[in-house]
């Protein structure tokens, strides 16, 4: 909506009744009031950077109205900004509604805030007119540090069970306990919010390319990596962010694997096979390949949760913070299975539907 331009759209509202440009001025105030809301609940300073702004914001879509303008609300109330790497847009699909959740890394409280949909369609007057009760549906106050949480079982349970988080407990959870560590990357994070959540898997695609781009590294623009993603899982969302290597630009063929297949090739090499890595140099129109392992029973050891015993909710988050711990150390987990010389023919036929791209690098 952003790019089409002024005629275009004048153009479009005369030919799509309903369709109306977002008002601004609405979701900015629903963003200025939401930042002020959750700076009194957690009693915290605008621009303290332990201070982190999550929301769907910009892709939350109301009543044909994006919601953007409320990134600058949040931003001039509460001074979370991308620039300072504690604001970020967290992906939803646009028929979700908008919320909001700030999180004080220093008490680990929380505050998420849902908007009525009626406040978003309203004027900016009668915005201003409603009380908190009726432009808000959620305004919940947490303490959604994970130690906390795992070590007051029964608020953690609540914050689950009774999804006081508006039904984004996990995401929100994961995202600002990782984020608050202090090995933690804003790429990763990015990467994780592209991803809707933040899990092992996530985790798991980060390591990948740090391993990937050490044994077989870009060296110049003709180069770069081709993923044929089989099995397919969480990795892969953070794999095509941080290369740009997305399926519409054949970057990624995403292709899975039966639960027999996945099976049997764990016991045949001992690992688990996450997928063909090709460095394609497009100028030589020639390739290196590489079939990779990752090995979760190693993430479970190193993590303490091989035999979790905590709540349902636990063991992956605690898996997500540990992990931070070890990015930068994929070859603890990642592993490689074969290497091969990928021609353009090999290339193609690995990612061609017809053919079983472990078969085409010789697997199985
Ligand atoms: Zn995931």
């Amino acid at each position: 909506m952003q790019k089409i331009g002024y005629i275009g759209l004048a153009l479009l509202l005369m030919l799509v009744p309903g369709l109306a440009l977002g008002d601004g001025d609405v979701m900015e105030e629903l963003g200025t009031r939401a930042a002020a809301i959750a700076l009194e609940n957690l009693s915290i300073s605008a621009g303290d950077e332990g201070l982190l702004a999550l929301t769907d914001a910009g892709h939350a879509v109301i009543a044909g109205q994006t919601t953007q303008r409320a990134i600058k609300g949040i931003t001039t109330v509460s001074g979370c900004s991308i620039g300072d790497g504690n604001l970020f847009q967290v992906l939803r699909a646009h028929w979700n509604p908008l919320w909001f959740f700030f999180f004080d890394k220093g008490t680990g409280e929380a505050v998420f805030i849902q908007v009525n949909k009626e406040a978003a369609e309203a004027t900016l007057d009668e915005l201003k007119a409603m009380s908190d009760d009726e432009a808000f549906t959620i305004v919940n106050k947490v303490n959604a540090n994970l130690d906390y949480m795992l070590s007051h079982t029964d608020e953690g349970n609540a914050t689950f069970n009774d999804k006081l988080l508006g039904g984004n407990e996990f995401s929100l959870v994961g995202i600002a306990n990782t984020w608050a560590h202090p090995n933690c990357t804003f790429d990763f994070i990015q990467a994780a919010c592209f991803h809707d959540h933040l899990c092992p898997g996530v985790t798991s695609g980060y390591m990948i390319t740090k391993y990937v781009e050490d044994v077989l590294p870009i060296t110049g623009p003709a180069e770069s990596y081709k993923v044929i993603a089989c099995p397919n899982w969480c990795k892969d969302d953070a794999i095509q962010m941080i290369w740009d290597a997305t399926p519409g630009k054949s970057g990624m063929f995403v292709m899975a694997l039966s639960p027999t297949e996945d099976a049997g090739l764990q016991e045949k090499y001992g690992t688990r096979v996450a997928g063909v890595y090709v460095r394609w140099n497009a100028t030589a129109n020639m390739g290196d390949g590489l079939v990779l392992g990752f090995t979760f029973d190693k993430v479970y050891e190193l993590t303490g949760t091989a035999n979790w015993t905590g709540p349902s909710w636990g063991s992956k988050l605690v898996m997500d913070v540990s992990l931070i711990d070890y990015w930068n150390q994929p070859e603890l987990f990642a592993s490689t299975i074969k290497e091969f010389p990928v021609d353009p023919e090999t290339l193609s036929q690995l990612q061609n539907a017809g053919m079983h791209p472990l078969k085409v690098a010789g697997i199985m």
